[in-house]
């Protein structure tokens, strides 16, 4: 069983309970080799723009795709963190961050399915193949 490090309540703390709740289950479910850390909860418009800012100049041109980090500049096209209905997750490897795509879409993947089995829809990363730690409350 994993404990829910500060960073991680405090982000869940941010969010949508729902979703911090179910988000918080998992991690508490979670088996010691399937370790995450949830590292971001809601988030600012000014927030978002920063973000949408890494790996673009100021024109909002791409100039470097490798530190692109989203598409959502937090204006015109908002984030649903912005909402608080979005967690991102990173999967942690022999104890250390791991960024590695494919370790991210399994834990992803593990949350995904945890939460549909509480009956909460996530969608994110893992369905899009992009942004592997990224976990939305689906719209109806
Ligand atoms: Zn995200």
């Amino acid at each position: 069983m994993a404990s829910v490090s500060q960073r991680s309540e405090s982000c869940l703390q941010s969010v949508d309970p729902v979703l911090g709740d179910v988000v918080r289950q998992a991690l508490i479910a979670a088996p010691p080799w399937l370790d995450f850390a949830v590292i971001s909860g809601k988030r600012t418009a000014e927030e978002q723009r920063a973000l949408w800012q890494k790996g673009r100049n100021a024109n909002g041109d791409i100039v470097d795709a490798s530190a692109v980090v989203t598409h959502k500049d937090g204006a015109r096209k908002p984030s649903r963190h912005q909402t608080g209905k979005a967690v991102d997750i990173v999967a942690f490897r022999d104890g250390q961050i791991s960024w590695k795509a494919e370790d991210n879409y399994i834990v992803a993947a593990y949350v995904a399915g945890f939460a549909a089995a509480c009956g909460v829809r996530l969608t994110g990363g893992v369905r899009w193949r992009w942004d592997a730690g990224h976990l939305e409350l689906e719209t109806t």
